[in-house]
């Protein structure tokens, strides 16, 4: 395999014998010793003694099956800065407005081309990049060159700038969306990719810009994604998601994100929108933004799902121990350990990212007919032997380290613990050349 070309694998047959398939589909279940055929990067069946003559065959004994993790957001142009933001010192927030507005087109590129090799690498393959760095239409284009160089699934979300940011009443570049829109999601897009809007929204905006904004989005047919209730010093200066309800403008292809501080009334407001909400237990609890009501929004029938949110403050792209600090933050919110269980943790990690972003009748579970995005995750490494719970082992106990195969799309990214389409050195180094260079633009001692 040439890992310097940029050249991706191409989607072959092959057959995965004698795993311990988790499919996730309601109906299928998990299946303790089952086959799972892939054939031109579909799904073609799952079950046991698969008749597949000519595919290749991938051992899957000792290895659990599920379908790939699903990130729902995810600020990927900021991956680069990841040793430099901590407590109190440099704070990530006026770490990027410093470091965004001197970043350069290449920069950007090296930066996602950071976070989605480690997003890949960590048994993700579905990502949605949040992106707000968008100096001109050159850095929509670097992020989405990145995705599809990387052959990771994606939405892209078109975002703002520092500078835009600056100047609340001005509208999002509607020209350069409708442009990226026409260029990179045409009828000849492979599928891999979608595309979503990301707003400032109701109270970093006046009505008459957000309104607008929200208006152009949907006359776009784009999913809008807004970050809402994170902290209490946001609900001092206003309650988002109270301020858009009121104007009508929630609904089912609005993605709320955070959500932490939102009062009972307003959590009502989302459950009765069918709004979605994308919760990041790092970076809650990272910056003190508050505990997440996974449970009461379950409850309340709300789409949940969970997200890295920028790996700066996080730390890692890691659903693993995403889905684990979820878990643990809901015990604490809730005081039960009861209330949300590890099988539905994995469930938000995989089906509900999917279902969050438009995309469960392709991927999310093993299902014949989706698309294969799936993970191979050994059973027999010292930190997760020996195997009893298969939910348990991928929310309590696993890490990247115990993964062995990744499959996006059909093509095999990840062999035998190895990226085989991404020359990890070259993107490390790269990214950290670049870095060092920002950095020193930025001036200070960011
Ligand atoms: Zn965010």
């Amino acid at each position: 395999m040439d890992r310097t070309s940029g050249k991706l694998p191409a989607r072959g047959e092959f057959v995965v014998r004698n795993a311990y398939v988790v499919t996730m589909d309601p109906k299928l279940g998990d299946i303790p010793v089952s086959d799972v055929h892939v054939r031109d990067g579909a799904l073609v069946a799952v079950g046991t003694k698969l008749n597949a003559p000519g595919a290749e065959e991938i051992d899957g004994r000792n290895r659990i099956a599920c379908p790939g993790f699903v990130d729902t957001h995810f600020h990927l142009w900021g991956s680069f800065a990841r040793g430099i933001v901590a407590d109190g010192d440099f704070d990530y927030f006026p770490v990027m407005s410093r470091l965004g507005p001197v970043m350069t087109p290449e920069d950007a590129y090296a930066s996602a081309k950071l976070g989605i090799a480690e997003a890949i690498n960590s048994s993700l393959t579905t990502i949605h990049d949040w992106s707000h760095n968008i100096i001109s239409g050159a850095y929509a284009d670097a992020d989405l060159r990145a995705l599809r160089d990387c052959g990771i699934r994606a939405r892209f979300s078109y975002g703002f700038s520092r500078d835009l940011q600056q100047k609340p009443n001005e509208t999002a570049d509607f020209n350069d969306i409708a442009r990226v829109k026409r260029e990179w999601f045409g009828p000849s897009s492979d599928g891999l990719l979608t595309m979503g809007f990301a707003s400032r929204g109701a109270g970093d905006t006046p009505p008459e810009v957000y309104r607008k904004e929200w208006e152009f989005a949907r006359s776009q047919g784009l999913p809008i994604t807004q970050h809402a209730g994170r902290s209490l010093a946001e609900i001092k200066r206003f309650r988002r998601i109270e301020m858009l309800y009121k104007d009508k403008l929630l609904g089912p292809d609005v993605q709320l994100i955070h959500t932490y501080s939102a009062s009972t009334e307003e959590r009502g407001m989302i459950a009765e929108t069918k709004s979605h909400v994308s919760i990041a237990p790092y970076t809650a609890s990272c910056l003190a933004s508050g505990l997440p009501y996974l449970g009461d929004l379950l409850k309340r029938g709300v789409q949940c799902s969970l997200s890295v949110d920028t790996t700066t403050v996080g730390g890692n792209a890691d659903m693993f121990s995403i889905m684990r600090l979820m878990l643990q933050l809901n015990h604490l919110r809730s005081m039960d350990v009861m209330e949300v269980q590890p099988r539905r943790i994995l469930e938000l990690a995989t089906l509900d990212g999917a279902k969050d972003l438009g995309i469960a009748d392709r991927v999310g579970s093993l299902t014949p007919g989706k698309r294969a995005d799936l993970i191979l995750v050994r059973t027999n490494d010292l930190n997760v032997a020996p195997f009893g719970n298969p939910a348990l082992l991928l929310v309590q106990q696993a890490q990247p380290y115990n993964v062995d195969t990744v499959v996006i799309d059909g093509r095999i990214l990840k062999h035998k613990g190895e990226l085989v389409a991404i020359d990890a050195d070259e993107v490390i180094r790269k990214a950290a050349e670049l870095f060092a260079a920002a950095r020193k633009r930025a001036g200070g001692p960011y």
